[in-house]
């Protein structure tokens, strides 16, 4: 802590994977004596930059940019770009540590890294998105490159923002190389990517249930956010039987107690990509639902929860309503949704619990099968990466129950922070002291 003063966030994230992974590194003295954790908690490189755009008055603005590179030991360095007006340092050094963990359990060759900046995009027409996407591309395509770090989208960051980047990169350097995923599919990108975090989490949760002799058939489910992650989330419990009765956003939650259906997602996908509105109009077209201002939807009774918001959404106490109600699984879509309080309970109650490292690294993993396409030139169809994703998320889960068995449950927390570390630490371990 004293070496990275105001980062809660990061240290948060470090504390939680500390506290799993020390116990396996006292038994495995050769991460011990190679300062393995000590090295891991370092990036590998932190760029920051000063981003100068044009607002549609003429001001100019100033906004700062940052590429954190975590680890490359497995591969080029790979994570998303986030534009929120709450991002720090502090915020992306937690999920690029989050991400060099995630990128090793997805079993592609993929080193950790995360950016962004303190713009925000809210109110922001879209020649005021481009030119900010172009100037922070202007400075950032330095630092990247297909085989050296490639980013993808997060929190504010979808198609639109990385199409203008993408477009941007191109023109400056003339070559079309894969040096950001979740590109459209009309210029490189992958079928599923846009569905691959939702999706992989639903598919994390069919797992998990499946090993406790449960299917998702029949069961509510609460789902926090209302962007990208939330979205195919939603589409995917709909798809296997579950009825989904929240989502959410910064102006609060909607509940639906006829449940969210395909109609209606279709219509909360136009609102919240299109027409770039908040929920509170749904319940204008669908007066039977309601909506809760400026809350979390973790009071509602439902058995199978989806924080696929942000970090520390869920805090210890809502952790406890969820039990009280009879929630049997979380799902984190989100990065660190719950806070470590909240971990504790789920802890104590032995409920499902899937950590977002593993759940939501379908993500990521998607995003790897686009540079895998990049370079081969080609383009597979959408059921064969779908396939391929389920296959991904299956590994997942089972390397998370390899490492965090522990008879009578498994700690999915554990299991991913082991499973992600060994195979980093194995090759910085092969690569001696650098
Ligand atoms: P989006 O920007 O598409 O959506 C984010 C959603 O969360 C929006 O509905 C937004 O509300 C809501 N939200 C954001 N901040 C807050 C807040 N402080 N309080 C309440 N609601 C908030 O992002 P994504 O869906 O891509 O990302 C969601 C989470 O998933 C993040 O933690 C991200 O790191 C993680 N993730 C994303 C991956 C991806 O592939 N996109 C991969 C792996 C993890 P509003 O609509 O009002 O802005």
């Amino acid at each position: 802590k004293r070496r990275n003063p105001g980062q809660p966030e990061f240290h948060q994230a470090v504390e939680e994977v500390a506290e799993k992974l020390i116990p396996f590194i006292n038994d495995n003295p050769k991460y011990l004596n190679a300062s393995i954790l000590e090295r891991m908690t370092e990036p590998d490189r932190v760029v920051s930059f000063r981003v100068t755009w044009q607002d549609d008055k003429g001001n100019v603005r100033v906004n700062r940019g940052f590429r954190v590179q975590f680890n490359g030991a497995i591969g080029p360095y790979k994570g998303g770009l986030r534009f929120d007006k709450s991002v720090t340092l502090g915020t992306l050094k937690f999920l690029g540590f989050e991400q060099v963990f995630k990128n090793s359990l997805t079993t592609l060759p993929m080193g950790g890294a995360k950016g962004g900046s303190d713009f925000n995009p809210k109110g922001k027409s879209d020649n005021e998105v481009m030119r900010f996407c172009q100037a922070y591309m202007t400075e950032l395509y330095h630092h990247i490159g297909k085989d050296t770090d490639v980013p993808a989208g997060d929190i504010g960051v979808g198609a639109r923002e990385i199409s203008y980047m993408f477009g941007q990169y191109r023109r400056i350097t003339n070559k079309f190389t894969g040096v950001l995923t979740g590109k459209g599919l009309a210029f490189g990108g992958s079928n599923v990517r846009k569905e691959a975090t939702g999706y992989g989490s639903v598919y994390f949760a069919r797992e998990m249930l499946a090993r406790k002799g449960h299917t998702l058939d029949g069961k509510t489910a609460i789902v926090s956010g209302a962007g990208n992650v939330a979205q195919y989330t939603v589409e995917k419990l709909i798809h296997l039987g579950a009825k989904v009765v929240t989502m959410s956003d910064r102006s609060g939650y909607i509940y639906d107690q006829d449940g969210i259906d395909a109609e209606k997602l279709q219509y909360i996908i136009h609102l919240k990509t299109v027409k770039r509105g908040d929920l509170s109009s749904y319940v204008e077209d669908y007066p039977d639902a309601k909506f809760f201002p400026n809350e979390h939807p973790w009071g509602v009774k439902a058995q199978l929860a989806f924080p696929s918001a942000t970090q520390n959404e869920l805090d210890g106490e809502a952790a406890k309503t969820l039990i009280k109600n009879g929630c049997i699984l979380v799902c984190e879509g989100a990065n660190m949704p719950s806070t470590n309080e909240a971990l504790k309970v789920f802890e104590k109650a032995k409920i499902l619990f899937g950590p977002g490292k593993a759940a939501n690294a379908g993500g990521v993993a998607i995003s790897g099968l686009e540079m895998t396409q990049n370079s081969m030139r080609l383009q597979w169809t959408f059921e064969e990466v779908d396939e391929r994703l389920q296959q991904i998320m299956k590994k997942i889960h089972d390397k998370c129950v390899e490492y965090g068995d522990e008879d009578d449950w498994v700690d999915y927390v554990k299991g991913a922070n082991i499973g992600g570390f060994v195979k980093v630490a194995d090759a910085m371990l092969a690569y001696g002291v650098l």
